[in-house]
C-alpha cells in the first residue's frame, strides 16, 4: 500500500518541501509539496531524485578499512573505531593535538547531526587545524557582515518578496534558488518583482539564466565587482544620494571614513577595469537610490575573487547608504526559530567578530570563523616541522575536487598517518582514507534546517521525521561523531555514548538557564531535559533550542509557542511571517552600532586602489569563471543517472569571437590551461559569455582511480580546480580565487 511522507529537501539551500510516495519500502514518486509554507510546491530535478540517491547501489552501507595491502575493504564498526583509537593515541603521544585536522564539507550545513555534534567533536580533538568549504565559498560575506553587524551569521538577506529593485552580482539564483538567500522558486519570486513594477538588474561576466530573465544585464570583467560597487558608493556621496534613513539614526558609525575611502573610485576611474561605462555606473547608483525599496545581492562570483571581502562589504554599504538596510523590500535579518548568536544575549553585549586570532603554520594565513583557509591544507600536511598535520578527518567533503590544486592535496592525503572520512561514497577524497565511516542516506534520519532558516527570505520552521528506519548495520551520523568525540576524549573505542549525549543536553539546557535573556533563565537544567522526554541525539537538542528560541514555548511560559512536537504536528512547516526590522536588537558589535568602517576592511582598500593603476590582469587573454548547474550541487548528485544524462555537463563556454580567435570550434574538444595545470573538455560557443571570459562548472573530474561512483566515473568531466592556484586568495579571509583565473584555450590535439 502506498503511503505519503513530507520531507524537506536537504540537497541545496532552497529547502523545498517534498511529497514522497512510498510503496513496498521504496520511494516511487517525488513531487513538490504544494502546502509547504515556504516552497509551495516548487521542486527542481535534484529534489525529484532524492529517492535515487537513497537507492544508489554505490552508496556505502558499511565501514571500510584499509588492509595491510593498502586496499579498502568492508569492516565492522568495532574494527573501524579500534583502528582509529589506536592511531589517534599514537599520533597524540608523539605529536600532540595540533597534528590533527578536520575538513567540513558543504553537506555538514545541511545535516542536523553534523551541525550539532561536529563542533563538540572538534573541541574534543582540540586542534586549531579546522578547514571547511567556507574558504572556497562564502567566508568573505560572513566576515564582512560579521565585522559590520557583530556575528558571522549576521548576514543580510534580500527581502525579495517585497523589493522594488534587485541588483544581483555574481549569482545565478534562477538556477541555485538562492544561496545565502533561501528562496525556493526564485523565478516565480523574481517575476513578481516585475509584476509590481520593479526592476531586476544582473551584473555578471556571463548572461546567466537569471540575467536572461532580468530587466537588464551588464557584462563585467571577472574580479572587478569591488571597483564597480565602490564607484556606486562614490556616486552616492558625490551626488548627495546618501540617505540611510531615520530608522538608522544614531546607529551607524564610520560613514565619514567610507566617504573618504570612496574618493579614488570614481566611475571614470573604474570603467575600463569593469568593462562598464561611467554613465551606466552612475545610472545604476541613481536607480538604487531612487527605488522605493532596493536590495543588493552578491554571491559566489563576488566572494571567490581577490577582493571577495571588500566586495561583500561594499554590496552591503550600497544597501545601507541608500536607506535599504533593515526595512521591508531592502536587506534584512531573518529571525530563525532555533536562535542564532544575533538573537541571543543583549544588543551591545557582543564582542563583535574577531579574525586572524591565529595563523596557519606553513603559509601563515590568518584564521577566520575559527578556521584556516583550505587552500593551505596541503602545505600544512607536507611541510615538516613542529605542528605538521598528520591526521585528517573529512565530514561530507570532497576537497580533492572542490579546492584549488586538488592533485597536490590528493598526494598530501596519501602521506597522512590517519585519515578518516565520514561520507556516503568512496569518492576522489575518501579513497585516500584509512577508514571510511558511512553516513546514512538523507531519508534515514530526521531533518531540520538550522542554517538555512538563518538565510531565508521568510521566517519559517519545518521539521522532517525519518522516512526509512536506519538499517541495523548502520550508525547514525551523530552516534559516529559522539564515538569519535569519546575516542578523542580518551574514553576509547567502545565508550557508552549515552552519558556523553546526556551531558550535551544538560550543557545546552544549562547555557539557556544561565542566560538572562532566555525564557528559562534561572530554571533547573535537569528539569528541562526531563521535560523533553524520551528523545535523544539531535532531536532532543533541537527541541531545547526551539523551545528556548524566539518563537518557543519557553517550556511553559508561552504555551502556544514552538516545540518539536508542534512541528511534528505540522508536516508542511509553520510560517513565522515576513522578515521584520531587527536593528538594533540584532546587532552584536562591540559598539552596539552598525560599524561601517571596520579596520580590517579599510586596511584592504589601498590594495584595491592600487588596481586602478595597474593594467587589466590578463590583457587580451582569457579569464576563467565558474557556473552553477541546475542538476548538480558542487560534486554532489553526479552518481544519479537521470541527473548526469541531461543536457548539462562539464563543458567550457566560449564566446564565438574567442572561439574563432583561438581556433576552437563549437563542439570541439579543447585544452584549457592555466599557470598551474590543464584540462581537456568540450567547447561550446555561446554569446552569453563576455568576450575574453570562459566558464567551466566545478565539482567534476570523476576520473580518479579506486573510486566506487560508477555513474559519475562514466560521466567524469574535468576538474576545473586543477587550473586553480592556492597562492591566489582574498587577502582578508584567505578564500581561494576561483573566478578571474588567467587561462589559455586551444583545440585539443
Ligand atoms: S531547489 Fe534545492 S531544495 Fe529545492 S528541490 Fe531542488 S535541490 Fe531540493
Amino acid at each position: 500500500m502506498a503511503t505519503t511522507e513530507f520531507r524537506t529537501c536537504p540537497l541545496c539551500e532552497a529547502t523545498c518541501g517534498l511529497e514522497l510516495t512510498i510503496e513496498d519500502g521504496k520511494v516511487t514518486k517525488i513531487r513538490g509539496d504544494a502546502d509547504d509554507v515556504l516552497s509551495a510546491g516548487f521542486i527542481c530535478p535534484k529534489g525529484a531524485n532524492l529517492g535515487a540517491l537513497h537507492e544508489d547501489p554505490d552508496r556505502l552501507r558499511t565501514p571500510m578499512l584499509r588492509n595491510a595491502d593498502g586496499v579498502l575493504e568492508p569492516c565492522s564498526w568495532d574494527e573501524a573505531f579500534e583502528l582509529i583509537d589506536e592511531r589517534f593515541k599514537r599520533i597524540d603521544a608523539e605529536h600532540g593535538r595540533q597534528a590533527f585536522s578536520a575538513y567540513l564539507g558543504n553537506p555538514v550545513a545541511h545535516s542536523l547531526s553534523g551541525l550539532i555534534y561536529g563542533r563538540p567533536m572538534l573541541k574534543a580533538i582540540g586542534t586549531r587545524n579546522v578547514f571547511s568549504a567556507s574558504s572556497v565559498d562564502q567566508a568573505p560575506k560572513q566576515v564582512a557582515c560579521g565585522l559590520m553587524y557583530g556575528t558571522s551569521l549576521s548576514i543580510t538577506i534580500p527581502d525579495i518578496d517585497r523589493t522594488d529593485y534587485l541588483l544581483i552580482l555574481g549569482a545565478d539564483p534562477l538556477v541555485s534558488n538562492g544561496s545565502l538567500m533561501t528562496a525556493p522558486n526564485f523565478r516565480g519570486r523574481m517575476k513578481k518583482i516585475g509584476e509590481r513594477g520593479g526592476k531586476v538588474v544582473v551584473v555578471d561576466p556571463r548572461r546567466s539564466r537569471t540575467a536572461e530573465a532580468a530587466d537588464e544585464h551588464l557584462f563585467i570583467h571577472p574580479g572587478s565587482d569591488a571597483l564597480f560597487c565602490f564607484a556606486i558608493v562614490n556616486t552616492l556621496f558625490a551626488e548627495g544620494l546618501v540617505t540611510p534613513g531615520d530608522h538608522l539614526d544614531g546607529l551607524l558609525s564610520g560613514i565619514e571614513q567610507v566617504e573618504a575611502a570612496a574618493v579614488p573610485f570614481t566611475p571614470e576611474a573604474v570603467a575600463d577595469r569593469c568593462g562598464i561605462d561611467a554613465e551606466t555606473i552612475r545610472r545604476i547608483a541613481r536607480e538604487v537610490a531612487a527605488a522605493p525599496s532596493a536590495a543588493v545581492y552578491g554571491r559566489i562570483g563576488t566572494t571567490t575573487q581577490p577582493f571577495g571581502t571588500l566586495t561583500s562589504w561594499l554590496i552591503d554599504l550600497i544597501s545601507i547608504l541608500t536607506g535599504n538596510l533593515d526595512r521591508p523590500g531592502g536587506v534584512m535579518f531573518p529571525k530563525p526559530p532555533a536562535g542564532t548568536p544575533n538573537t541571543q544575549g543583549e544588543p551591545g553585549s557582543g564582542r563583535g567578530l574577531k579574525i586572524h586570532r591565529w595563523a596557519s603554520r606553513a603559509k601563515e594565513r590568518g584564521e577566520v570563523l575559527g578556521e584556516l583557509p583550505v587552500n593551505c591544507l596541503a602545505d600544512e600536511i607536507l611541510t615538516p616541522g613542529e605542528g605538521q598535520i598528520r591526521s585528517l578527518i573529512t565530514i561530507g567533503g570532497n576537497p580533492v575536487l572542490s579546492t584549488p590544486n586538488g592533485d597536490r592535496l590528493a598526494r598530501a592525503l596519501d602521506t597522512l598517518e590517519l585519515m578518516i572520512s565520514i561520507d556516503i561514497y568512496l569518492n576522489e577524497t575518501s579513497r585516500h582514507a584509512d577508514v571510511i565511516l558511512p553516513a546514512p542516506s538523507a531519508l534515514e534520519h530526521s531533518h531540520f534546517d538550522l542554517v538555512f532558516t538563518v538565510f531565508s527570505v521568510r521566517n519559517y520552521a519545518n521539521f522532517s521525521p525519518t522516512v526509512f528506519p536506519l538499517p541495523p548495520e548502520m550508525l547514525d551520523e551523530w552516534e559516529v561523531l559522539l564515538r569519535l568525540s569519546a575516542i578523542a576524549g580518551g574514553a576509547g573505542p567502545h565508550a557508552d555514548i549515552g552519558p556523553v549525549d546526556d551531558f550535551f543536553a544538560l550543557e545546552l539546557a544549562g547555557r539557556e538557564t544561565r542566560s538572562s535573556s532566555s525564557p528559562v533563565h534561572g530554571r533547573d537544567p535537569a528539569e528541562l531535559v526531563a521535560e523533553v522526554g524520551d528523545r535523544s541525539g539531535p532531536e532532543r537538542l533541537l527541541d531545547i533550542m526551539l523551545r528556548c528560541g524566539p518563537y518557543g514555548d519557553g517550556f511553559g511560559s508561552n504555551p502556544d509557542g514552538l516545540s518539536l512536537a508542534k512541528l511534528e504536528a505540522n508536516p508542511h512547516g509553520i510560517d513565522l511571517g515576513p522578515l521584520e526590522p531587527r536593528i538594533p536588537e540584532s546587532l552584536r558589535t562591540p559598539s552596539g552600532l552598525v560599524e561601517l568602517a571596520a579596520e580590517p576592511l579599510l586596511a584592504d582598500v589601498e590594495r584595491l586602489r592600487a588596481e586602478l593603476d595597474s593594467a587589466p590582469s590578463n590583457g587580451d587573454g582569457l579569464l576563467l569563471i565558474g557556473r552553477r548547474q541546475l542538476r548538480s550541487n558542487n560534486s554532489w548528485m553526479h552518481n544519479i543517472p537521470k541527473l548526469v544524462s541531461g543536457p548539462e555537463g562539464c563543458t567550457v563556454l566560449v564566446n564565438p569571437l574567442d572561439g574563432e580567435r583561438f581556433g576552437v570550434a563549437d563542439g570541439q574538444r579543447a585544452v584549457l590551461s592555466s599557470a598551474r595545470g590543464s584540462i581537456e573538455l568540450t567547447a561550446v560557443h555561446s554569446d552569453a559569455m563576455m568576450p575574453g571570459v570562459v566558464s567551466v562548472p566545478h565539482g567534476w573530474g570523476h576520473d580518479g582511480e579506486e573510486t566506487e561512483i560508477n555513474v559519475a566515473s562514466a560521466h567524469a568531466g574535468a576538474n576545473v580546480n586543477l587550473l586553480g592556484d592556492t597562492e591566489l586568495v582574498d587577502e582578508i579571509t584567505g578564500t581561494a580565487v576561483l573566478n578571474g583565473i588567467p587561462v589559455e584555450i586551444a583545440a585539443a590535439g
